[in-house]
């Protein structure tokens, strides 16, 4: 292959640096995951579950089988003030100690958490066993998105929607809010397992001032491609990373196929924006 031609091969290819497996809130395993994204000829992935890196080691070492690069990720829950910010660690050292050490005791919190949200429904004549809920995680982060899931298969709600607007969306009847790091915790735990820092869709969920404050805290970059983010969004995005000499990420945030949104492959974003990282990553990274 020529270099021209190899250069537009490259150019041509896409990636997805934000998707969920079984190991939290996603649907499908890291498996099937690869083999979806060998199948639309992804160039590059990341796995990011919630607060874990259970799927990781296993990922990284199935990617070279189908050609695909992998880089190691999480998006860590955290909270400034009252607003939940998610960070997005790439280039992780899934067996770092430090890491590993907060993600058992943060998983702990979420088991503390979960059952005081069975309690509470059970108040509301909802019963959900603990074994269920342990069951239908499959063994990943427990949250939310699954006690949604029993209430709706036992017939207490119609749907998701209405398990989430009446009983466990923010604030409603059987909320317990989630314990949290600070944002500047969260970048320190991620530099400190060798990853670079990312805001998660900040267009979703911080106003500009806000991101400002992010950014002051010494982010690497933001994820400004986000299927909920709009194009304008994504240029004002953009321009602050110009502004404030930030990298950029994007991806799908695929949570698997039963709940809306995009599939593996449908929301991509260029290889060059991976190359960039990558390039960024090396540099900052220097023995
Ligand atoms: P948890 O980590 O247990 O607090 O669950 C967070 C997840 O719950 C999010 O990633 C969403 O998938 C889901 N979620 C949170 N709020 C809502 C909502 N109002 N409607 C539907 N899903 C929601
Ligand atoms: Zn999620
Ligand atoms: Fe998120
Ligand atoms: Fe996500």
């Amino acid at each position: 292959m020529t270099i021209d031609k190899l250069a537009t091969t490259v150019s041509s290819l896409k990636a997805d640096l934000h998707i969920h497996t079984t190991f939290s809130d996603g649907t499908l395993t890291p498996d099937t995951i690869l083999k979806y994204a060998n199948e639309c000829k992804l160039g590059a992935l990341s796995i990011t579950d919630h607060d874990n890196v259970g799927a990781l080691k296993y990922a990284e070492s199935r990617s070279s089988e189908y050609e695909i690069e992998f880089i190691p990720g999480i998006e860590i829950s955290c909270r400034m003030e009252d607003i939940e910010i998610h960070m997005l660690g790439y280039f992780i050292d899934p067996e770092d100690k430090r890491l590993l050490n907060y993600l058992e005791f943060f998983q702990n919190e979420r088991i503390l958490r979960a059952r005081k949200i069975l309690d509470c429904l059970k108040e509301h004549d909802m019963m959900i066993q603990w074994e269920e809920l342990k069951e239908i995680s499959g063994g990943g982060s427990i949250g939310r998105p699954h006690i949604a899931e029993l209430m709706v298969r036992k017939n207490y709600v119609m749907d998701y929607k209405d398990a989430f607007d009446n009983y466990l969306g923010d604030n409603c009847s059987c909320y317990i809010p989630k314990y949290k790091i600070s944002p500047c915790e969260a970048i320190k735990l991620i530099a400190a397992a060798g990853g670079i820092s990312f805001i998660a869709h900040p267009g979703v969920d911080v106003n500009e001032d806000e991101l400002v404050s992010l950014i002051g805290l010494g982010v690497d970059g933001i994820e400004t491609i986000h299927p909920k983010h709009s194009a304008e969004e994504v240029e004002k995005l953009r321009k602050i990373v110009r502004e404030y000499h930030l990298q950029e990420s994007g991806g799908s945030d695929f949570h698997g196929n039963k709940k809306l949104g995009p599939r593996i492959g449908d929301f991509t974003i260029p290889y060059d924006m991976v190359s960039r990282l990558k390039d960024y990553y090396n540099r900052v990274n220097l023995p």
